[in-house]
């Protein structure tokens, strides 16, 4: 017989599973699964089976999106004398999926509040698309109603970062189009079944890629990444010249300068200078 594990500490463990090949799952993230006295999961069947896989029972208690209000304030008083894990069906919790508000009232009560990280689509996505990584933005999945798409699409086209968004099969082709029509034509990738057998990662312009799919829309989970906008192109001396005149007929030379500069992102000083020697 096996000897008795030892008990872990009170309080919540935010543990990451795999989000397709089992393997993933990290020997830390195996024994606090296996020590915990009580695993919060969004679906028992799923968390089930990765149990099976590591050979361990343990109590489960649902925790989803339906029921977290009610169920969230009994599993925050348990923290205090029980450790509790937290898992989703796949990959890191609180990721698009529920976990905030757990980790919030942990830790407003007082609760040790420990992370386990591991896999998350979003970061693999990343690693796959060979697209900048220096700045990126988690935009998780967009409304998927058309309207409220164009409006998130629409704060979404200045930021100077790539953009990391969740999608579904059938709704790709769509997102795609949108993505391409509202951010301008950038280079994307799409990632699908990440770590699964069928995973694959295609690059192309967002409008190549929406093309793609439209006829046949992809099995499986998909994660989308998108580059971030061009450079601007720098403004031209003619520019310059044009907009102070322009910007001197309502402006004496030095606010002049100074609204062209933050205009076209040019130095006020030498502005000035060019801006007395147009009104000369
Ligand atoms: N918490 C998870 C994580 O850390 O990635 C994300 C949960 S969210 C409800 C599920 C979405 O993640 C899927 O619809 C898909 O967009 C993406 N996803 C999850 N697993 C994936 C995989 N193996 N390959 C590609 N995308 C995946």
């Amino acid at each position: 017989m096996n000897a008795p594990l030892e008990p872990l500490g009170p309080g919540l463990y935010i543990v990451a599973t795999p989000i397709g090949n089992l393997g993933d799952l990290s020997p830390r993230a195996a024994d606090i699964l296996a020590r915990a006295d009580l695993v919060a999961v969004e679906d028992s069947r799923v968390t089930a089976g990765l149990l099976r896989h590591i050979g361990v029972r343990r109590p489960m208690t649902p925790y989803h999106d339906h029921n977290a209000e009610g169920v969230r304030p009994g599993l925050v008083a348990r923290m205090a004398t029980q450790a509790v894990a937290l898992v989703s069906d796949a990959g890191t919790p609180l990721i698009s999926d529920p976990g905030y508000k757990l980790v919030r009232d942990a830790r407003a009560a007082g609760h040790a509040v420990v992370t386990v990280p591991g896999p998350c689509a979003a970061v693999a996505a990343l690693t796959l698309a060979g697209l900048p990584t220096d700045r990126f933005l988690f935009v998780g999945f967009l409304p998927s109603k058309a309207q409220a798409r164009a409006t998130a699409i629409a704060e979404l086209a200045p930021i100077r970062a790539t953009l990391v968004l969740y999608e579904s099969g059938p709704r790709l082709a769509a997102c795609l189009d949108a993505l391409a029509k509202d951010l301008g034509d950038r280079d994307a990738s799409v990632a699908r079944e990440i770590t699964k057998r069928f995973e694959e990662a295609v690059s192309g312009t967002l409008s190549e890629l929406a093309a793609r799919y439209a006829d046949a829309p992809p099995r499986g989970e998909i994660v989308i990444v998108v580059a971030p906008p061009g450079e601007p192109e720098a403004a031209s001396e003619a520019d310059a010249d044009a907009a102070l005149v322009e910007a001197l007929t309502r402006l004496p030379a030095s606010k002049a300068a100074g609204e062209v500069a933050k205009a076209l992102g040019l130095d006020r000083r030498a502005l000035y200078a060019r801006a007395l020697e147009l009104k000369a």
